[in-house]
């Protein structure tokens, strides 16, 4: 395959339980390399679900993930970092007693090359320079909205092909909402990652992304282009306001 052509990320008829909750049923989603999707939807929707099932974390009972057209649904979740494809989970899971630097490097352990490292970390810092101001503070000492350009850092070391970001908004103020995605959105523009980004926040998400999902109680019941669901009646009722 030549290096400029894009990946694509397909995901189709993904079902999941736990015991009896069915917390997704027939999820059709796709995301090439050089796209951002946005998926929205409220609490318990099956969005996070979604996401573990595409890493290998939660398993699926039906359904298939694949990633050039090759079936990951049943590959463990490293396995999966391995092939490309990166999480960045929900509330802001740092090692709080390592150094942020620390948190950074642990994100590409599966990368050997000291060059290909440094050059990472570079790319990391230009893109989150309050990371870079306190490399050498421990990550449990950053406020909110810095542990979560950590942890998109972190996911972003290795160079992923796809990166699932599941509400990086949440529990943040709106101010500093604004400043990450500010960054998200340079993050879009500049990089071929394929991103996937899971939001309760959707006007911020769509506003950002090329194309959306909502989910409803486990079913993708409308898919469009961002711009058509930011002006759509029912998901201005039900996720804008108003
Ligand atoms: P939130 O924004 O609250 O994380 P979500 O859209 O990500 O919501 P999921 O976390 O995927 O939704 O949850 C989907 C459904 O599965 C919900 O009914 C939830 O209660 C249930 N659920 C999620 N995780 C578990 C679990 N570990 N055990 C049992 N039920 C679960």
């Amino acid at each position: 395959m030549e290096e400029s052509s894009p990946m694509k990320l397909v995901v189709e008829q993904l079902s999941a339980s736990y015991g009896s909750i069915n917390a997704i049923r027939g999820i059709n989603l796709t995301c090439e390399t050089g796209e951002t999707v946005a998926v929205i939807g409220s609490n318990g929707a099956g969005k996070s679900t979604t996401l573990n099932c595409i890493c290998g974390v939660v398993p699926a009972s039906e359904g298939e993930v694949l990633l050039d057209g090759f079936d990951i649904l049943d590959k463990p979740p490293h396995k999966i970092a391995m092939m490309g494809i990166a999480q960045v989970p929900e509330g802001r899971r740092v090692f709080p007693r390592l150094t942020v630097l620390e948190n950074l490097e642990m994100g590409a352990y599966i990368v050997n090359d000291k060059a290909v490292l440094k050059e990472r970390l570079e790319y990391v810092y230009n893109l989150f320079p309050r990371l870079a101001e306190r490399q050498r503070q421990n990550a449990g000492d950053l406020s909110g909205g810095e542990q979560q350009m950590l942890v998109i850092g972190r996911a972003l070391m290795r160079n992923p092909k796809f990166l699932l970001m599941d509400e990086p908004s949440l529990g943040l103020a709106p101010v500093v909402v604004e400043n990450i995605f500010d960054i998200i959105a340079g993050l879009v523009k500049s990089s071929e990652t394929g991103i996937i980004l899971v939001e309760q926040n959707a006007a911020i998400a769509l506003s950002i992304a090329n194309r959306g999902y909502v989910l409803e109680n486990g079913e993708i019941t409308i898919e469009a282009s961002a711009e058509e669901l930011l002006h759509d009646d029912k998901v201005k009722a039900a996720y804008i306001g108003g």
